[in-house]
């Protein structure tokens, strides 16, 4: 495993979109291996492929509930609303303050290739559907609500 070098916001590839996932083989398992040791480093909650300089449909989050390995994440049913304080490990020093889902299920495939489905509320909705985001090329500070 290794530690990989986080991309920061002035990076143009976290705006580009991740390609699917149709094989997952060592090197998307050394990738997520390697994704889940850079965000425990860094102390964050979630890392998309993106922000470690790879345009692949990969994330990995840990809200303090067991590491999560999510291959093609997809977001089939979200609802309720939560605003919250949210960061970004390719924003240092930067927080605000984004409206996300209450609840959200995600469809995914697991490590063998099966499809998989996965609800969350709260800090895990809101981490699943921040990720996601990453993989559409959308940063946290494209949602911002500014304070009047
Ligand atoms: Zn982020």
């Amino acid at each position: 495993m290794a530690i990989r070098q986080i991309r920061f916001s002035d990076d143009s590839i976290l705006r580009k979109k991740s390609r699917e996932i149709n094989e997952i083989n060592d090197r998307i398992n050394i990738l997520l291996e390697d994704m889940a040791e850079t965000m425990y480093k860094n102390d964050g909650v979630g890392l998309a492929a993106p922000q470690v300089g790879v345009l692949r449909n990969v994330i990995v989050i840990d809200v303090g509930q067991g590491l999560i390995k999510l291959i093609n994440p997809k977001i089939i049913e979200s609802d309720g609303e939560n605003i919250d304080f949210e960061g970004c490990l390719s924003i240092p020093g930067i927080s605000g303050k984004v409206k996300r889902p209450e609840r959200v299920k995600i469809k995914y495939l697991d490590l063998s290739g099966e499809e998989k489905e996965l609800e969350g509320t709260g800090l895990l909705a809101r981490a699943m559907c921040h990720e996601i985001d990453h993989l559409n090329g959308i940063l946290f500070t494209d949602k911002t609500i500014k304070d009047e």
